[in-house]
């Protein structure tokens, strides 16, 4: 069996080991670090460093700065806003992203290039959809793929 990470078959192990890392991350430095609490997963503890980034990735749920963050606006828009009514189409799914739409769109889809766990696979630059298909489109850390960016924007409006 060919073993094939970034196509998303292995995510489910891949969060139950991040769900194990988390507990003992959090006996090794609770005392040298700050606490912080994630929105995603609700792990309270110190988290991790990424990069050159300080305390930007949740031990538990893996997630960065950028998704908690994109989870908490969406979660206010929601508060204000009907999404059930919504046909919403999530290119590049993040994990925790992907509970939140499934648990209050109407309609949800996802897309990737290469992911097998997703329901479509197309290059965003050649979407398979009608003008006005979906209502919005959620693509993050996508944009800097595409080699003709411009195109893909085109697309996505
Ligand atoms: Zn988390």
């Amino acid at each position: 069996m060919e073993f094939r990470y970034n196509k998303g078959r292995f995510k489910s192990l891949e969060y139950a080991l991040k769900g194990l890392r988390a507990p003992i991350y959090k006996a090794l430095h609770k005392h040298t670090r700050v606490s912080y609490d994630c929105p995603i997963c609700g792990y309270s503890g110190p988290f991790m460093d990424k990069n050159q980034r300080k305390d930007a990735k949740c031990p538990k749920c893996g997630e960065l700065e950028r998704t908690r963050l994109q989870l908490l606006v969406l979660k206010d828009l929601y508060a204000s806003s009907d999404f059930g009514s919504c046909d919403v189409l999530h290119v590049a799914p993040e994990n925790a992203l992907r509970k939140f739409f499934r648990g209050v769109c109407g309609n949800y889809s996802t897309a990737d290039l290469h992911r097998e766990d997703v329901d479509y696979n197309f290059d965003v630059q050649e979407m398979p959809f009608n003008d006005g298909s979906f209502d919005p489109v959620f693509a993050s850390h996508v944009l800097e793929y595409p080699e003709e960016m411009y195109k893909h924007l085109e697309n996505l409006g």
